[in-house]
């Protein structure tokens, strides 16, 4: 009998549960809009052309092979993530008070941000309330909660009367939160809503954060997929930079270079002061030093060549561009459709949210009927991954959304 016997059985990952029922499925005409991950038209995952170009380059250059990163990781990779969150001219960067750290994709910045500020955030007495969005990104919570912050609160976001943000909701619960919480935000293309506050309304947040002494945290995993312009989706970040906040952001480059197995991700940390910076540093350099010791190269260096070079740089810009247009143009079908076969309800959610994900409205019963008898696989909470939607399947999903609704 083995010491374990008396463990228990976990629940499996609800999103990659779904696919594993997708790809268990014979049904020919079967749509798999759980992933989170980007699709083509022809439904199939997508190497970034630049990112083939670059990872031809390396490996024939003589100069590349499989030493160790530093226990920070690969600098010119930090530098140019950092920058591109915050902008090359950000009066953090030109006051040497903002860097990054490279990490295990988004889901390990999170994790560094939350050891990190578990070990030395300690505005408090006792543990710091950490806000998510209600809802939010799952993982968000569990990764808090397995670094030791045990007050997880949760601010009201989705509005589901209107498909659209609940901003009353959110500043009241914002106001209410405890001095110095903690508070994640998704810097642009909500997770899963795909509902982002307009930049009117991170002023009002930014404010309340200002009152409040909220701690931010930047959870930024879709850069680029809000309006197809890294730049334009980095506002909210870049307007709390310039409202002189202390903060944290969380990048993964799984989602804008496709190198979703690749795990290359960046802490950003911007302070007031440099001194702070460089100590804050040494600690993390420890925290990794004991987590995983050091963090993998090749996604991190295909990244950093791109970044650094100007047509590399271009061409990945017009790769994003593809991305972001293909999902627009998917939902501008889907609405178009919807309206057309005269489905009941209101479908302009679907045009008005961003990036990857739409919070359909659709309830746990419609969703089940569409998996069930339909075979297309999406999230109980009716969240898709509009990029699961081609020319060749929309038909069958409007007509199948349609029945499900009536
Ligand atoms: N944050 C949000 C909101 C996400 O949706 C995801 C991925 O789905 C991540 C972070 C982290 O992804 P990864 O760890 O693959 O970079």
């Amino acid at each position: 009998e083995s010491v374990f016997v008396d463990v228990d059985l976990a629940a499996p990952v609800a999103v990659f549960q779904l696919t594993a029922d997708c790809k268990a499925d014979p049904f020919e005409r079967k749509i798999n809009l759980g992933v989170g991950a980007y699709r083509t038209n022809d439904a199939l995952p997508w190497i970034l052309p630049v990112v083939k170009s670059v990872e031809a380059q390396m490996a024939i250059d003589p100069s590349l092979n499989h030493e160790y990163l530093p226990i920070l990781g690969l600098p010119d990779f930090c530098e140019s993530a950092t920058e591109l969150c915050l902008g090359k001219d950000s009066p953090a960067l030109v006051e040497n008070r903002a860097s990054g750290v490279q990490s295990l994709s988004g889901t390990g910045a999170l994790r560094l941000a939350a050891e990190f500020l578990a070990r030395f955030y300690n505005k408090r007495e006792s543990c710091n309330p950490v806000y998510v969005s209600d809802p939010t990104w799952g993982n968000q919570m569990a990764v808090f909660r397995n670094a030791g912050f045990s007050d997880i609160r949760k601010y009201k976001y989705w509005n589901a009367d209107n498909c659209r943000l609940d901003l009353e909701g959110m500043t009241q619960d914002l106001r209410n939160a405890p001095q110095y919480s903690i508070v994640i935000f998704h810097a642009c293309a909500h997770n899963p809503t795909g509902v982002d506050p307009s930049q009117e309304e991170w002023k009002v947040l930014a404010e309340i954060c200002k009152e409040r002494s909220l701690f931010p945290v930047f959870d930024c995993a879709y850069q680029g997929f809000a309006s197809g312009d890294p730049d334009v989706d980095a506002w909210a970040i870049r307007y709390f930079v310039n409202c002189h906040f202390e903060l944290l952001v969380c990048q993964s480059f799984a989602k804008s270079f496709g190198l979703y197995n690749e795990r290359a991700g960046n802490l950003t940390l911007v302070l007031h002061d440099s001194t702070a910076l460089s100590r804050c540093r040494s600690q993390i350099e420890l925290i990794i030093r004991a987590m995983y010791s050091n963090p993998p190269n090749h996604g991190a260096r295909i990244v950093a060549t791109t970044l650094k070079n100007p047509a590399f740089r271009q061409e990945w810009l017009d790769n994003l561009r593809t991305m972001a247009d293909r999902i627009r143009s998917m939902r501008q079908i889907l609405h178009n459709k919807l309206r057309e076969m005269g489905t009941p309800g209101n479908w302009d959610h679907i045009i008005n949210q961003n990036g990857m994900f739409s919070y359909t409205g659709l309830n746990p019963a419609e969703v089940e009927y569409l998996i069930k008898t339909k075979h297309i696989y999406l999230m109980s909470s009716g969240r898709i991954n509009m990029c699961g939607l081609t020319t060749s399947n929309m038909d069958y999903f409007v007509s199948s959304v349609d029945e499900a609704v009536r």
